[in-house]
């Protein structure tokens, strides 16, 4: 048998932060145990974190993927459309064309985008971040606005906020508004909260708040009350949308389309199938609190996949992912910010971050991301994160949902 068929094929399948980061750790951390494929259609890394920048005129940096994962990662450029854990293969679609991708463990690590069918009207009349293209659009549509045209921004997310305030910041000639189903810096502290509604008007931001909107039309907005208000462009920023790869396959989910993971990121009915990133459904932690669609958590849950993936190659149990938030960091435009700390369980604590302090911390956090995979590359097995602080309380109970999930498979 030649050295390349006794070792374990793994498909890394989706290139983002999670994707690239487990690709790496796992080549670097198996060396000749594995043969590791990353599959993405897109030849570079797309910075998500950096869309809302990219679409007010910002340069964005572009990061080839092969230069970033090394020799020791096969890239291969394609769309997955079909997971098969009994077969191990991956159907992969390019140009018209489809072929298979054997696995022996496979990595889902596709993200998550804009959920464009939210409401009546989004797909066709209104603007997103939720690709390069998108935002590229974006830019495009803004640069043309005249002075004085009005601009709505819809959803009080974390991606809404850093939206409009970049928007408000890069044209201050604009009419800018926030559309909010609830109130807006719902999940800050109250000083956080207060601190963002008076930056967010010291930038000129209209907030429309408790009122959420039901459709978009040419040039309008229809509010959950019937009213109508009249706008030249619109980006919709209402939440991020499972990748459908996961349902598609016949995968277990949850609610949400995300695929449904055991503590150790391994599919709940499949060994052979792990998830990271924004599209799996990470378990609870021990406290309850669910995890958020960031960057934060996806990084080490693209760690924690690969050293899942490895324990299953040395024939050893996977631990489970124990992670704990510090923050959630804000930009707002280009010169202010907001940090807002939290516990663990990512529970806001009172105090806050604001400022160019903020704004630089948010920088350097952001700045971070490319370099952490970068470095895993060469240190394999060198990303650390803030545990979920489990005392021995909480930890028994993260063993015993393992346990369980082990029992139900
Ligand atoms: C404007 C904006 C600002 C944000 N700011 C922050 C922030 O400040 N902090 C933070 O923590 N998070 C932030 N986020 C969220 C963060 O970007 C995501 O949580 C993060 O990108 C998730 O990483 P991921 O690797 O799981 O997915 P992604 O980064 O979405 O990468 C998924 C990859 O999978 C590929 N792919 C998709 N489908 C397939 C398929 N079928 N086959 C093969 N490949 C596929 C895609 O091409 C992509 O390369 C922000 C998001 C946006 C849009």
């Amino acid at each position: 048998m030649s050295e390349s068929s006794s070792r374990q094929r793994i498909v890394v399948i989706g290139g983002g932060y999670a994707g690239a980061l487990a690709a790496v750790r796992l080549a670097g951390r198996a060396r000749r145990r594995a043969a590791v494929t990353l599959l993405d259609p897109r030849p570079e890394l797309v910075q998500r974190l950096r869309l809302h920048q990219l679409a007010t005129g910002g340069r964005v940096r572009s990061f080839d993927l092969a230069r970033l994962t090394g020799r020791r990662v096969e890239n291969v450029r394609g769309r997955a459309t079909a997971v098969d854990p009994e077969r191990g293969s991956v159907v992969v679609e390019r140009g018209g064309r489809t072929a298979e991708v054997p696995f022996d463990q496979v990595v889902i690590a596709v993200g998550s985008t804009v959920d464009l069918a939210a409401v009546p009207g989004v797909a066709e009349h209104a603007h997103s971040l939720a690709d390069p293209a998108a935002a590229l659009r974006l830019r495009e549509a803004l640069a043309t606005l005249p002075g004085g045209a009005r601009v709505a921004v819809c959803g009080a997310g974390f991606t809404g906020i850093e939206a409009v305030s970049e928007i408000a910041g890069a044209r201050p000639d604009l009419r800018v508004s926030l559309h909010s189903a609830g109130r807006v810096g719902r999940g800050l502290s109250g000083r956080g909260g207060e601190e963002l509604r008076r930056r967010l008007a010291r930038l000129g931001v209209e907030l429309v708040e408790e009122e959420a909107v039901s459709a978009v039309a040419a040039g309008a907005l229809v509010l959950a009350g019937g009213a109508e208000l009249a706008v030249d462009l619109t980006v919709w920023c209402g939440g991020f949308a499972a990748r459908p790869l996961a349902r598609d396959s016949g995968l277990p989910v949850d609610s949400r389309g995300l695929l449904a993971v055991d503590a150790t990121l391994r599919s709940v009915a499949h060994g052979n199938v792990i998830g990271a990133g924004d599209a799996a459904a990470i378990p609870s932690f021990p406290n309850g609190a669910r995890y958020r669609m960031t960057c934060q958590a996806g990084m080490p849950s693209g760690a924690h996949a690969a050293d899942t993936a490895l324990a299953a190659l040395r024939g050893e149990d996977p631990s489970p992912f124990d992670f704990g938030y510090i923050h959630q960091p804000l930009s707002l435009g280009r010169r202010d910010g907001l940090i807002q700390w939290v516990d663990r369980a990512d529970r806001p604590k009172e105090k806050v971050l604001v400022g160019r302090r903020a704004a630089l911390y948010k920088e350097l956090v952001t700045r971070s991301a490319v370099p952490s995979i970068r470095w895993e590359r060469r240190l394999p097995g060198a990303l650390r994160w803030p545990s979920a602080g489990a005392t021995p309380g909480t930890r028994r109970k993260l063993e015993n949902s393992l346990a369980r999930d082990r029992a139900s498979q």
